[in-house]
């Protein structure tokens, strides 16, 4: 008897749109997915609407995909009946595991971020000052749209996550390999990150030697040995703080790892790691030194959130900004 195919569905939140291009960059093993697995839901390629998913029975999907942070009503009742139709839910890429980008918003509120983006953008031209409403009349019926909140959310401060697979998109190995787990039916014990056990740092060719810096530099400002560690000359390389599986990607282009892997393996807090790591090497040799200070070392990193937690605020135990309301 031929064996029943899988049922996988794909989801996107608060997304740009890239974790759905990750799919397709699995390249021809795409056709050995629809070979073994029917693609149930899929927005981005597939009218499927939202009616036929609460159609489904409960945990009708064996797999869900879901990439992107939860920003918005809409998205957050979409976790939570995904989660109710799937078996498995998986945190698709950095927006969902960890916030990702979407979760930088977090330095602002609801009105804050709607006044700069439809108020106060240089590009704005907004001459009524309309800002988005949860409902509008129009001549053929009111049209409700749905609300924007306050703080945008991890997919697992949602709802139950069964595995994590981080990535700003997840690397197209690491995705084939994900799905060749499940395929056979070996996937790790449940709320686990579908990536190795290593840092970035483990799986970078480039040659450390313990060196300390007293210069930061952005990545513009000097040209890199391709050879010598990036952090050893200067530039902030999250590397040593961020959980490997992309083979080092960036850094082979000569850019430093920006963190998009989320945490080392039993790491929580990947700022907080990456501070610690940056604090060990920055300073002068002899910090004992009178030319040593250790504020002005550190008020050369321009951007520290955007630096230190630019994929993972939202997860982060520092979480959001506190607003006065
Ligand atoms: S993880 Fe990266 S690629 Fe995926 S939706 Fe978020 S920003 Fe886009
Ligand atoms: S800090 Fe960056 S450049 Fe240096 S070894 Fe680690 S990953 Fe490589
Ligand atoms: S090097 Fe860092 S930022 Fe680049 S893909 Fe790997 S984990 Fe992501």
């Amino acid at each position: 008897m031929e064996k029943e195919k899988l049922k996988f569905a794909f989801y996107w939140a608060a997304s740009c749109g890239g974790c759905e291009i990750a799919v397709l960059d699995i390249d021809e093993k795409i056709l050995d997915v629809v070979a073994l697995a029917d693609i149930v839901f899929w927005p981005v390629a597939l009218d499927i609407k939202y009616k036929d998913v609460e159609a489904m029975p409960d945990k009708h999907v064996d797999v869900c995909f879901f990439n992107g942070a939860i920003r918005t009503e809409e998205q957050e009742h979409m976790a939570k009946l995904l989660r109710k139709k799937s078996k498995i839910l998986v945190a698709f890429g950095s927006c969902a595991c960890q916030g990702g980008i979407p979760g930088l918003a977090n330095v602002a509120n609801k009105k804050e971020v709607f006044e700069r983006a439809y108020l106060h953008a240089p590009s704005t031209n907004n001459r009524n000052s309309t800002t988005p409403k949860t409902s509008f009349k129009a001549p053929e019926g009111e049209l409700q749209l749905p609300e924007f909140f306050d703080t945008v959310k991890t997919l697992d401060q949602t709802v139950e996550v069964d595995y994590y697979l981080p990535g700003c998109p997840p690397p197209s190995n690491q995705v084939s390999e994900a799905v060749g787990a499940i395929v056979k039916n070996e996937l790790p014990p449940k709320g686990a990150v579908l990536a190795p056990e290593k840092s970035v740092c483990d799986e970078c060719p480039r040659k450390k030697e313990e060196k300390k810096i007293s210069t930061i530099y952005r990545v513009y400002e000097i040209m890199p040995d391709p050879e010598r560690c990036l952090l050893e000359q200067g530039i902030v390389c999250m590397g040593p703080a961020t959980r490997g599986g992309c083979e080092a990607q960036c850094i082979n282009a000569n850019m430093p790892c920006t963190g998009c892997g989320g945490p080392c393996p039993n790491e929580v807090e990947q700022g907080a790691a990456m501070i610690g790591a940056l604090s060990s090497i920055l300073g002068v040799d002899g910090e004992k030194e009178p030319e040593y200070d250790a504020e002005k070392l550190i008020a050369q990193i321009k951007d520290p959130l955007g630096t230190f937690y630019r994929y993972s605020l939202a997860a982060s135990l520092l979480k959001r900004k506190v607003m006065k309301r």
